[in-house]
């Protein structure tokens, strides 16, 4: 609704000043009623379209419909001329947009001078071309005319394109320039210039017919220069306008240097000369501001290049230096003069063999970009690295016409890299005599515990030996002189026989004990039900008649060693079947517990549990909380406790006296992933929660 309002508002507006331009136009006509050369409305209509879009033609129309109409006699060729005006209007702007950029035309003189063939010289012939047909046609106008006429129509539109069309363009859509006082007072200047100027061509007393020579015409040129020169587009298309009106004016009071035979030619000489001089100001400005705009950018662009952090140096073709930046300073130490007109290669520092630079040049004289590293040497004759790139510069015609070579200074990254690589050296040598330490180590190491095995053996040999003896001839003393000794020697004997058989049991406990400390336990899974029921059926001291021994629930598959666990269930089994009140039948209960990563499987007995004061001491050597009615050397625990740790698992125990033991171990789960070496980083101790009485059992 409101698009719509604004829509008519604007045809009515464009349509009613297209009226009073066009009787401005007409009311100076002369060749014919409806043809003058000065018609104002083509540029109006132009500008319009350019700047709000071709729905405005309707405007176009409706103005130039009502402007002919009025012209007497031509009534019947109003409806035509004003197709051929509109017509004009709409495919000017359609090409100016599509060929020109729009209302950007007046920013660069190339879419200007493109303005000017499809929007002034193309564009103005649609409406003559109708609009003196349909006259012919509809009788207004004799045929024989029709050249005349034709280039007079044409020669008025054009030059309406060529100075109000831009002037309401560029006033319309860049807005009023920010003047300063000073710029003011130039503005004003030029403009007084060019009206001096221009009064004194067209309108002074001298610019009556015949008076002024034709020649001087040429004045009006300098002020405007000065307008275009200073003041860009804008003072360029305020100056032609100005100087036109006062041309016209003098034109059609019959002064000035246009005043021909008749007033058409008058104004036709005059049209031509606006013509020009609003094409040469409009490309002069142009120019000017296009190259203000270029040096501003390449100042800017001096400006990143010599405060680059990388240095630059800029060669001709033959690779003498005309410029480097302050980078190039502070990379080499060389100054700016001392470099330009040299090459590059008085900064060689002999690193590279020829083959090198041949291959560089051979890649940028090929019209490719060279890129590497380069060592180089500064002018106080230490080395750097630099990582370079040198690009060939290319004229329009594909020559080359300088070298550009950009280099980042990566000394600190080459040095920080070969330190590195140095040090990854050196760690790798001492790694290497490490291990090799390491292994001698371990092989002295194999040699001594190997030794240390054979002495063990052999002094459990040794010690047995007599032992056995000892126990032989009591046995035979009690056979045979059984009878004839006192009861009290009798006594002494069997003391001497348990003390033997313990002694015995001692040093089998502390062989197991040394093995377990020294020999070999390859951890792999374990079945722990069938390896318990196995014991439960082949050892006597298990045996149903003797306890009640229950396996309840599941039994997951542990990482162990079958040999170590073995003895591990063989101990706690013994003390849970040992360790009852006399009189009481030993009930043990096995069963395991799902621990994350860890299986921990109980043995849990009804016996006379442990003092407090015990759970501390329990897996030590030689640690025996109960008097000599049990029997016992004090090793069992310590072995359990070794043996645990070195398959990477623990042992706790949690009792109280009289009311049983229960004993745990824990090992790795079989079915968890990261091996054995994970457990037993895992088992080193902490995870256990630190209720006082288990925390208390893990060992002393
Ligand atoms: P030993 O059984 O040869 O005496 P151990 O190292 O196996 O040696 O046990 C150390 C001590 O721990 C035992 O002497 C005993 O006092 C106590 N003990 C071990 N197991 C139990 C148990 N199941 N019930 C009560 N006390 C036990």
């Amino acid at each position: 609704m409101k698009q719509t309002a604004w829509l008519l508002a604007g045809n009515a507006a464009l349509a009613a000043v297209y009226v009073l331009a066009g009787q401005f136009g007409l009311s100076i006509a002369s060749i014919h009623a409806s043809a003058s050369a000065v018609w104002p409305p083509t540029g109006i209509a132009l500008a319009a379209l350019l700047i709000w879009g071709w729905r405005l033609w309707p405007g176009v129309f409706v103005g130039a419909l009502a402007v002919n109409l009025g012209v007497p006699g031509a009534a019947l060729a109003a409806p035509g001329i004003a197709l051929g005006n509109t017509l004009e209007a709409v495919v000017g702007a359609l090409l100016v947009r599509r060929y020109a950029g729009g209302c950007r035309a007046f920013e660069r003189t190339l879419t200007f001078f493109r303005f000017v063939f499809f929007g002034a010289f193309v564009s103005t012939m649609l409406s003559p071309a109708t609009g003196v047909t349909t006259l012919c046609l509809t009788g207004s106008a004799n045929w024989d005319q029709y050249g005349a006429i034709w280039l007079t129509w044409w020669l008025g539109d054009m030059t309406s394109n060529l100075t109000i069309a831009p002037m309401l363009v560029i006033w319309l859509t860049q807005g009023l320039p920010r003047l300063d006082l000073r710029r003011s007072g130039e503005a004003a200047g030029v403009l007084a210039a060019i009206a001096l100027v221009g009064s004194f061509l067209f309108l002074g007393p001298g610019a009556y017919a015949g008076q002024t020579c034709h020649a001087l015409t040429y004045l009006a040129i300098p002020p405007l220069l000065w307008a275009g020169f200073r003041f860009g587009e804008r003072g360029a298309v305020a100056g032609v306008l100005l100087t036109a009106a006062l041309a016209l004016r003098g034109t059609l009071t019959d002064r000035g240097p246009f005043i021909a035979a008749s007033p058409n030619e008058s104004l036709l000489f005059l049209q031509a000369f606006v013509g020009t001089i609003a094409i040469t100001s409009l490309a002069l400005a142009l120019a000017a501001s296009e190259r203000r705009k270029a040096e501003a950018q390449m100042r800017l662009q001096a400006v990143a290049l010599e405060s680059a952090a990388n240095a630059i140096i800029i060669t001709d073709r033959d690779g003498r230096i005309e410029w480097v930046n302050d980078a190039f300073g502070r990379l080499t130490g060389y100054r700016a003069d001392e470099a330009l007109g040299r090459s590059p290669r008085f900064l060689n520092s002999g690193r590279h063999p020829r083959e090198f630079f041949r291959g560089m040049w051979d890649t940028v004289l090929s019209g490719r970009v060279w890129h590497g590293e380069v060592v180089n040497r500064r002018k106080d004759g230490t080395l750097y690295t630099e990582e370079m790139t040198v690009t060939p510069v290319l004229n329009g015609r594909g020559e080359r016409t300088h070298f550009i070579a950009i280099k980042q200074d990566v000394t600190a990254r080459k040095q920080a890299e070969q330190a590195l690589r140095e040090v990854r050296e050196d760690l790798a040598q001492s790694n290497a005599r490490l291990e090799d330490l390491v292994s001698e180590r371990t092989a002295k190491l194999r040699e001594s515990v190997a030794e240390l095995e054979h002495f063990s053996y052999s002094i459990v040999h040794d010690l047995r030996a007599p032992l056995r003896a000892i126990q032989g001839y009591g046995a035979i003393i009690a056979e045979r002189a059984g009878g004839i000794l006192p009861p009290e020697s009798r006594e002494y004997l069997a003391r001497m026989q348990t003390a033997v058989i313990r002694m015995d049991q001692l040093i089998i406990d502390a062989l197991s004990f040394s093995k377990a400390v020294l020999g070999e336990l390859p951890l792999r899974p374990v079945d722990i039900e069938t390896l318990l029921r196995g014991m439960l059926q082949s050892y006597p001291e298990f045996e149903q008649a003797r306890a009640d021994i229950v396996l309840k629930g599941d039994f997951p598959a542990v990482l162990g060693n079958e040999a170590g666990l073995t003895q591990c269930f063989s101990n706690l089994l013994n003390n849970a079947v040992k360790f009852v009140k006399p009189g009481t039948r030993p009930r043990i209960l096995i069963r395991t517990e799902r621990r994350d990563a860890f299986v921990r499987v109980w043995v849990e007995d009804n016996g006379i549990g442990i003092p407090p004061e015990g759970l501390r001491r329990i897996f030590g050597m030689f640690q025996r909380m109960h008097g000599a009615e049990y029997e016992g050397t004090g090793i069992g625990l310590a072995l359990v406790r070794k043996v645990m740790e070195r398959m990477g698992g623990r042992i706790g125990v949690e009792s109280e006296p009289d009311r049983g033991s229960r004993f745990w171990i824990e090992l790795p789960a079989a079915d968890t992933e990261g091996g054995p070496g994970v457990c037993q980083t895992g088992a080193a101790g902490g995870a256990v929660a630190p209720e006082s009485s288990r925390a208390a059992a893990i060992g002393p």
